[in-house]
């Protein structure tokens, strides 16, 4: 029986520690994927910090590509129902059953009831292989799993999660032809909120983050403008900035968190232009504390819409894909750096630190337990 390498964390902020497992057989209608690459996001950061649901000892890991390694007897499609074969790239997540009450009324498939496994966030001792830091993915559960043939390379394709919360996020607020999108913070959901912003329609596009190598990749992704928070560093003298950059000076049709900190959405607020802007949180993933704003000024006066966005839905997945297809974003400048599965507590520092990860700036930081990959 094959051996196969998982990092584990045994408890919030505790050590990943490299085990070997037994590679499973796939039961029938599972896959088994050889693991190409697992991205690593802010969700990884605050699972590592116990402020995310998660259950330990811990596979992270939820930003998956891999080459279908085994599928067990009966065969299994892909989303789109394209036979899998041995070979084929996949990517690969937890999706939801579409079948339970929190799927089918509540809308809130996140919390569909039959999960059983969740790709990332569960124990290395119920289901194993279940995370992306692993050399094998195993994919144990076909009603919750959302998998599809992609053909792109897996330093690409491994984009497909945070690109399927940007697309959300994108469809959610609708930005058009003619809008003006303020886009806070500058990391990867911050850059894909932009470019598919861009893609959408929106005429101008202006970025408050940092630092300055996040920027210039924000210019490439779309940005018109882009305010340097290390160099603007009052939100009074930001907040001028941003409407001074908006045209008439009126302020923005839409404007999307993508931070992650409280602070920032009070900010934000104020970037809004007067009557029908719609303020979307996509970035406040993990529990910040609380915020004062003004509603009768802020939300009911100015006429605003404020929506939450967390995760996404399949059609956004598949948005995800085509976009990445197109190839009309430069998403081959966003992986910054490969790291072996032994490296994985160093990426969760650089992710819980200043973003810095040997020497240079992390944009994404991606695992590769089976070494570097295109
Ligand atoms: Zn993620
Ligand atoms: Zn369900």
């Amino acid at each position: 029986m094959a051996i196969g390498k998982v990092a584990v964390l045994d408890q919030p902020l505790g050590t990943f520690q490299i085990e070997e497992l037994h590679v499973p057989d796939p039961a029938p209608g599972t896959v088994l994927l050889r693991q190409e690459l697992a991205g690593c996001c802010a969700t990884d950061a605050h699972t590592y910090l116990g402020q995310w649901p998660a259950d330990f000892p811990v596979i992270m890991g939820h930003e998956n590509v891999g080459i279908v390694e085994a599928i067990g007897a009966g065969g299994a499609q892909d989303f789109l129902g394209r036979e899998l074969r041995v070979g084929d790239r996949v990517i690969a997540r937890t999706s939801f059953c579409g079948t339970c009450y929190e799927c089918r009324v509540a809308h809130q498939p996140r919390r569909c009831r039959n999960l059983r496994v969740r790709y990332g966030f569960s124990s290395s001792q119920a289901a194993p292989f279940s995370g992306g830091y692993g050399q094998y993915l195993y994919l144990s559960s076909p009603q919750t799993t959302f998998m599809l043939k992609i053909d792109t390379r897996p330093s690409i394709a491994a984009l497909h999660e945070p690109l399927g919360v940007a697309a959300h996020a994108v469809r959610r607020a609708q930005p058009k032809l003619g809008s003006t999108v303020v886009v806070q913070g500058s990391g990867t959901i911050g850059l894909f909120t932009l470019g598919l912003a861009r893609l959408a329609g929106a005429t101008r596009a202006i970025v408050v983050g940092g630092p300055g190598e996040r920027l210039e990749l924000a210019q490439a992704f779309g940005a018109d403008v882009v305010i340097n928070i290390d160099e603007v560093r009052t939100p009074e003298e930001r907040v001028r900035l941003v409407l001074e950059e908006t045209p008439g000076g009126l302020g923005a049709d839409v404007v999307y968190g993508c931070v992650g900190k409280t602070a920032a959405w009070a900010e934000g607020l104020h970037y809004l232009r007067d009557g029908d802007g719609r303020f979307l949180e996509v970035g406040l993933a993990g529990d910040d504390g609380q915020v004062s704003f003004n509603p009768a000024q802020q939300l009911v006066a100015k006429n605003a819409t404020f929506i939450g966005a967390l995760g996404m839905a399949d059609e956004d997945s598949l948005t995800a894909i085509r976009v990445i297809e197109s190839q009309r974003l430069p998403l081959e400048q966003v992986v910054s750096h490969q790291l072996p599965l032994a490296r994985v507590a160093d990426a969760m520092a650089a992710l819980n630190g200043d973003y810095r990860l040997d020497g240079r700036t992390a944009v994404k930081i991606a695992i590769a337990p089976n070494g570097a990959v295109p």
